[in-house]
């Protein structure tokens, strides 16, 4: 009956208010997802070229529906921002990276690291904020350095004192940070260079095209030349082929994330792929 009622109303209704009704059921069942464990995390493998050797991981959220299936990030993520209710999640996903990494240093590299994204809209709220990242990790016996968070560098243009200050007080506490999606907005590393980063993330979408003599790989050695000049680290993004690792490779970038290594999966999943990686 609930489904006939919404058909003969979506067939009078334009398109921009049906999504936003979509919106707004979308944004209330986020809210009651948290409580229902609907959520979960998965994790994908950050490699190091020179060696392959595997010792860090970002952790990406997942959503699984109870009626509509999987939900990808790109679809919740800005509701989540928008309701503000992205500090709960953030939080929630943080805890559950910070349990991974103590488990992970332990059975597979003692310097694992597992980097998170942090929104803007979780360094606007600082007051809503719970115990410190570096609390938490404490009381798991963890160092600052066993996580990363990733920020994007409107972030750092938009900035307010207080945004700047908590991601000082991150580094401080040894947290490592790491610029998302770089090449995609307007700022020079030079400019980024004064917010002591130390990783610079390559966007996909300079990686998707990299073939030899391309535009797209002159821009990656120059980012990669320049971020290693300022004493930053480079991790390029969406590594489907082995053309594309072998071209960063070559051009010294450090690291490589994409489904050529894993997709994002299950840390039981992220378990075999280890072991797997490093017994050939
Ligand atoms: P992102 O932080 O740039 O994460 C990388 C995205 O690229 C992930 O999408 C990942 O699955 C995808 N990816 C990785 N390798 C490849 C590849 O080789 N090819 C292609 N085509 N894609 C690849 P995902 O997991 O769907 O996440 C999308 C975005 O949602 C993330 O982009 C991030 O901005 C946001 N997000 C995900 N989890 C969180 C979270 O816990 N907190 C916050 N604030 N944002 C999150
Ligand atoms: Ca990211
Ligand atoms: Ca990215
Ligand atoms: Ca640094």
């Amino acid at each position: 009956a609930k489904g006939a009622g919404r058909n003969r109303f979506s067939f009078f209704t334009p398109a921009l208010q049906t999504a936003a009704r979509e919106r707004a059921q979308l944004m209330s069942d986020l809210r009651t997802a948290l409580v229902a464990q609907e959520f979960r995390v998965v994790y994908q493998p950050i490699v190091e070229l020179a060696t392959g050797s595997i010792h860090k991981a970002e952790a990406l959220v997942r959503w699984q529906h109870p009626t509509r299936g999987l939900i990808s990030p790109a679809a919740f993520i800005p509701v989540a921002e928008s309701s503000g209710l992205i500090v709960e999640l953030g939080e929630w996903v943080f805890v559950q990276a910070a349990r991974q990494v103590k488990h992970w240093r332990e059975t597979l590299h003692p310097q694992f690291q597992i980097s998170v994204n942090k929104s803007p809209v979780q360094f606007e709220n600082p007051n809503l904020q719970h115990v410190p990242w570096i609390e938490q990790l404490d009381q798991l016996g963890l160092p600052g350095e066993s996580m990363v968070v990733e920020i994007t560098e409107g972030l750092l243009l938009s900035s307010s004192d207080g945004v700047l200050d908590q991601l000082l007080s991150l580094r401080d506490d040894g947290i490592n940070v790491s610029l998302d999606d770089f090449g995609t907005g307007y700022s020079s590393l030079s400019y980024l260079q004064r917010f002591d980063i130390d990783f610079v993330k390559i966007d996909q979408s300079f990686v998707r095209q990299l073939v030899a003599g391309s535009t797209d790989l002159a821009l990656c050695q120059a980012i990669i030349a320049m971020a290693h000049a300022l004493g930053m680290k480079v991790i390029a993004e969406g590594v489907e082929t082995a053309l594309q690792r072998d071209l960063l490779k070559a051009a010294g970038c450090d690291f490589g994330q994409g489904y050529l290594f894993s997709r994002p999966v299950a840390a039981q999943e992220f378990e075999a792929l280890f072991t797997q990686t490093t017994s050939n």
